[in-house]
């Protein structure tokens, strides 16, 4: 009789748990080590609570460009399809929003909730409270995984402790990069993703909050590194919101490495360059003895107008019958090519993926790392990140249901 395959899983976050659960229903004996006293700590997090779990709208080209290449067969292996058929048998019934797909319950603790039933039916041991610190080979076909309390022995080890993203509280320390980088392998550099930018001090920003859909353009000298449309918002100190975000992957590396990066943001996005000169020439007929404040109330929201104003440094009692047709022409244009330099990012804690970490050059098919074939790595600690909308935590199923299939075999 065969001897159940003996496996470690470092990391019980979405890829680790899914491993896991794959592995133990191929018949493996599988424990989770977990540094948290929880399991899925950042999964409980995601979507706003919800847990966008994955999108119908899945291709290669929403994921960084160094993995486009390999996105093809892992998704062709473990989709959107079989992610989905995954949470319904454990019980997890799903509803898509335009293709994004969420658990019904509104709930993402109901998804973690969801996952422990399963580790916990299919008998997998999880000790929480140990940090793991290194892995090591004993003999060929053995691998030893090393925490702070303990060593375990092992027939395949998969590591899964996730990036640098997210809240204090979800432990996410980036340890998986010098432990994978001790076994040999080959880590790309890291910098947050997902994530909102602060602009530059002497920019004016609005005093309050301001939520507005527009097209905001990233652009470094003459280039245009990255395009996006949806709501953003304007802080005291920075721009964020889904278009921000989603760029933020294209032009982080510019921005940490200290490159001048500007945002150029167009409030009117709906409007090609003939209907905004027709809007122009309606408002210039407005140029009465109204103020500007008067003349810009209904143009746009007030935050947006006092940053415009601010930057022309014009006073908003100003009568619109004192300021010349070109002056008036030229305020209006402002609000199609807001610029803000940007100054940095707000960091990993506020970011919700990690761009960067373990190379793919160093991962077979299978998963496994080419310096020690029985350790597996799976999750955002590999150099994949995808665009907001689902597509890391499907990178997490995908990575971690082939991981865990593969070891236990
Ligand atoms: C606020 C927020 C919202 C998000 N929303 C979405 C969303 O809606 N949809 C989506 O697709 N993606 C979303 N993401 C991204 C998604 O959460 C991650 O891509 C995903 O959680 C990565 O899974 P992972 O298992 O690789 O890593 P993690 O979920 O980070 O899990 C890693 C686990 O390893 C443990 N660990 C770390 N180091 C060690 C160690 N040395 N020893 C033992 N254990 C260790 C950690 O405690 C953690 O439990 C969001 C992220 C954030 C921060």
């Amino acid at each position: 009789m065969k001897l159940a395959k003996k496996i470690y899983v470092a990391g019980g976050g979405a890829a680790g748990m899914c491993a896991a659960i794959y592995a133990a229903r191929n018949g493996a004996e599988v424990t989770i080590v977990e540094k948290n006293t929880v399991l899925g700590k950042k999964l409980s997090m995601t979507g706003n609570g919800r847990c966008n779990l994955t999108n119908l709208d899945m291709k290669p080209e929403y994921y960084n460009a160094d993995s486009r290449g390999r996105m093809k067969e892992w998704l062709s292996t473990y989709g959107v399809e079989d992610t989905i058929a995954f949470f319904k048998s454990l019980g997890v019934v799903v509803k898509s929003e335009d293709g994004y797909i969420y658990p019904v319950s509104g709930q993402a603790t109901s998804v973690v909730k969801a996952l422990e039933n399963e580790i916990k039916r299919l008998g997998i041991q999880v000790i929480f409270d140990q940090q793991v610190k290194a892995v090591k080979s004993s003999s060929p076909d053995k691998a030893i995984l090393v925490t702070d309390k303990a060593q375990y022995e092992a027939d395949a080890i998969i590591l899964a402790m996730g990036g640098l993203s997210g809240a204090k509280t979800t432990m996410s320390t980036g340890d998986g990069y010098y432990i994978c980088k001790n076994i040999g392998m080959n880590i790309k550099d890291t910098y947050p993703a997902l994530v909102g930018f602060k602009v530059s001090e002497n920019e004016i920003m609005p005093s309050a909050g301001v939520r507005a859909a527009a097209e905001v353009s990233f652009i470094l000298g003459a280039e245009v590194v990255a395009t996006e449309y949806g709501e953003i918002q304007l802080s005291k100190d920075g721009i964020s919101g889904i278009p921000v975000m989603q760029a933020s992957r294209e032009v982080i590396r510019y921005i940490e490495d200290g490159k001048p990066v500007f945002a150029m943001i167009d409030f009117f996005p709906d409007y090609d360059d003939t209907d905004f000169k027709a809007l122009k020439s309606d408002m210039l007929r407005l140029k009465d003895d109204r103020t500007l404040e008067e003349f810009l109330q209904g143009f746009a929201n007030s935050g947006i107008t006092d940053m415009v104003l601010g930057r022309m440094k014009l006073s908003r009692t100003m009568k619109m019958k004192n300021i010349s047709v070109s002056m008036a022409e030229c305020i209006l244009d402002n609000y199609r090519a807001l610029k803000l330099q940007l100054a940095s990012s707000y960091g990993y804690q506020a970011s919700q993926v990690t761009t960067g970490g373990v190379s793919l050059g160093d991962i077979g098919s299978d998963f496994s790392c080419s310096s020690m074939r029985n350790v597996y790595c799976a999750g955002e600690l590999l150099d994949v990140d995808g665009r907001c909308g689902g597509y890391n935590l499907q990178w997490a199923w995908t990575s971690g249901s082939i991981a865990g299939c593969a070891s236990s075999l």
